[in-house]
């Protein structure tokens, strides 16, 4: 990893933490980022020559892996066109006709460039729809870098919220509440006290907490609660959406959001993220109503051909899911037996395609039980892994991600190393 320590240090130099976003820095697992090179299908190659069995995937946007041959076709007929117009092009009829073709509770839908702009945006509609300021949502949840999402449950009182950044103002925190994942009754005791909730916001299957899928009850629940208070329900399914299932949480829990968020797997690995509802609310975005929102690149031409690349294939192999989730499940299980074998606690649990596993006693229902996981185990067992070809990301909160290209070799493969690396910790 000698070319990987060395260009870390130079980035160090020239960019905040040598990196462009924070969790790649490695920081959790206490060791150097690597620096990729290139990426085939399952595998991705640092700079230094070694390959691994890539369970990152570009942090979930690559459902079919690394370079899939479609995915890069459309992009390439896309550029020899132009790469950005600020015009309407026909792509982006078709991408959006292609998603709204899968989800008959929402009317439009508007893309941006990455899933923060859509969650900020989808924010802004629900307040304007509502005239109300406040918004709720879920410690441990994430739905990207907008000041009015970087808001954690404070220590003591269930309603007293901070800012979990600098720079975050006490004055936009006061609007965000904060209640428990899973639990209606933090939720419950927050609408009691707050008649001006504007929208809740939620990941219906949370994967940045690691992975932990909201039950249903709870999400029933959490439906029947804003649709009698006037409120906006948003599901976040930037990461979720077509990953859980093809039609995501709402493929899985049948439950209709106001609002859907998109993004991730609807770029395809370029940037592209999308926020969708019926005609009522989305007829009050500019330029048709008061609500403003835009984007120099959105819509781009490249995005919206991968993105359409990608969810076509997707539609297309009707067992691709079913095969998905039975290689993560293999995973999640030998995962597990591989603990048993060393005597170390391990929760496991797969959606879809998503998976997820924390060094801890219980089962994880919200932040506040991820949060007891070991995470010097968990850093031992990155650290471990990686030297055996396996890269998985870098945080006990984060998730995994099965890509098409991977087969039950490479899986068994990955149990193996599971089976070793455990039994060092
Ligand atoms: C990744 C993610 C975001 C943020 O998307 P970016 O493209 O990184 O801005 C928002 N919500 C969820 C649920 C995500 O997983």
């Amino acid at each position: 990893m000698q070319n990987s320590k060395k260009a870390f240090k130079e980035a160090l130099k020239y960019i905040p933490g040598g990196v462009n976003s924070p969790v790649r820095a490695f920081k959790s697992v206490g060791t150097n980022p690597l620096f990729i090179d290139s990426g085939k299908g399952a595998y991705i190659k640092d700079i230094d020559g070694n390959s691994y069995i890539d369970y990152v995937q570009s942090w979930g946007p690559l459902l079919f892996g690394h370079c899939d041959e479609d995915i890069m076709k459309a992009c390439k007929k896309a550029l020899k066109k132009g790469s950005s117009f600020g015009a309407p092009t026909l792509l982006e009829t078709k991408l959006a006709k292609a998603i709204l073709k899968e989800f008959k509770h929402i009317d439009k839908i508007r893309f941006v460039s990455s899933g923060t702009e859509a969650t900020m945006s989808a924010i802004r509609l629900a307040r304007g729809y509502t005239k109300r300021d406040k918004i709720l949502k879920f410690d441990g949840c994430y739905h990207g870098h907008s000041d009015s999402l970087l808001v954690s449950a404070g220590s003591g009182a269930a309603t007293f919220n901070t800012p979990s950044s600098l720079g975050v103002l006490e004055d936009v925190a006061k609007n965000t509440l904060v209640a428990t994942y899973n639990d209606i009754k933090s939720v419950e005791a927050l609408f009691d006290k707050h008649k001006d909730i504007a929208c809740v916001i939620i990941e219906p299957i949370a994967g940045n907490m690691g992975l932990v899928p909201a039950k249903q009850e709870f999400l029933e629940k959490l439906q029947a609660l804003c649709k009698k208070n006037g409120t906006v329900l948003i599901f976040d399914e930037v990461m979720s959406g077509f990953r859980a299932s093809f039609h995501g949480s709402f493929g899985i829990n049948g439950i209709e959001a106001d609002i859907i968020t998109f993004g991730k797997v609807i770029g395809g690995g370029l940037p592209a993220a999308a926020f969708g509802a019926k005609d009522e609310i989305m007829s009050i975005l500019s330029p048709l109503g008061g609500v403003y929102q835009a984007g120099t690149l959105s819509g781009n031409p490249l995005a919206m051909a991968a993105g359409l690349a990608s969810i076509k294939k997707a539609k297309k192999d009707k067992n691709l899911y079913k095969n998905l989730g039975k290689l993560a499940y293999r995973l999640s299980s030998g995962l597990k037996e591989a603990a048993n074998a060393a005597n170390i606690a391990l929760q496991t649990c797969c959606v879809g395609s998503m998976f997820g596993f924390f060094f801890n006693e219980n089962e994880v229902n919200n932040y506040q039980d991820a949060r007891k996981s070991n995470l010097q185990h968990f850093a031992s067992f990155h650290k471990a892994m990686l030297k055996r070809g396996i890269y998985l990301a870098c945080s006990q909160f984060e998730v995994g991600f099965i890509c098409a290209k991977m087969n039950e070799k490479m899986i068994d493969t990955t149990i193996n190393a599971a089976f070793e690396s455990m039994k060092e910790l």
